[in-house]
């Protein structure tokens, strides 16, 4: 079984994060690796991290399950403490074993890998998928930083690289435009329940 990962904030889950996801789903196909299952996780925020703007874990979690058209996970919501990644993909053997696990991340996580906790337990726990979305990265650059920093890995085939478009949106936008009640941009930027949900519950105001 092949399971995708795809994790974030989502404070508030948008377009761009659905048509990501769809993207990973094709390009894996094409690659011949189809995956049988999607899981978006939202991240825990630690208190100390918190903002005024940010939407509680439950609110993310249900805003998900609306935007999203896979499984959601309260993995790390639930756990309640900082998640680190290969914790939780890890649990995720745990829950689901022999699965072969593929984490999703833009260019720039994955340069930012070195920096991580337990970098190579990342990649024996799961294929790192990058998408190329900043102008000024391309795929090569990708594939000879993966190439010169981890060898070995990059030798089994730890690492999977694609090209994306990414829709230009983020949810600080998002959040700004909540604020400015600006009511088509949002339209043109979020799934209608998600839209309704923030309003409902005078999400971001
Ligand atoms: P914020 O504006 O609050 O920083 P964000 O829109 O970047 O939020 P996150 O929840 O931080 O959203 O992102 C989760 C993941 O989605 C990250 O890997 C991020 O790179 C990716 N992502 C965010 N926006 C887009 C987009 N428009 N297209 C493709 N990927 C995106």
């Amino acid at each position: 079984m092949r399971i995708g990962i795809f994790g974030g904030t989502f404070n508030p889950p948008h377009l761009g994060h659905r048509h990501i996801v769809e993207d990973f789903r094709e390009k894996m196909a094409a690659a011949g690796l189809p995956l049988d299952k999607v899981l978006i996780i939202p991240t825990f925020v630690p208190p100390h991290k918190e903002t005024p703007d940010l939407a509680s874990g439950e609110d993310r979690l249900a805003m998900c399950r609306l935007n999203f058209d896979a499984e959601v996970s309260d993995l790390e919501i639930r756990r309640g403490d900082t998640s680190y990644t290969w914790m939780t993909l890890e649990d995720l053997h745990a829950q689901y074993e022999d699965a072969e696990l593929y984490f999703l991340m833009g260019d720039d996580m994955l340069l930012y890998l070195p920096h991580w906790k337990r970098p190579e337990k990342v990649l024996e726990e799961a294929v790192l998928v990058s998408t190329v979305r900043s102008d000024d990265c391309t795929v090569d650059t990708l594939r000879t930083f993966a190439q010169e920093t981890y060898p070995d890995q990059y030798a089994a085939g730890r690492f999977l690289f694609f090209e994306s478009e990414p829709l230009p949106m983020s949810s600080t936008e998002v959040r700004d435009l909540v604020r400015a009640h600006q009511y088509v941009e949002l339209e043109q930027r979020l799934d209608p329940a998600v839209l309704r949900y923030i309003l409902e519950r005078e999400l971001y105001t």
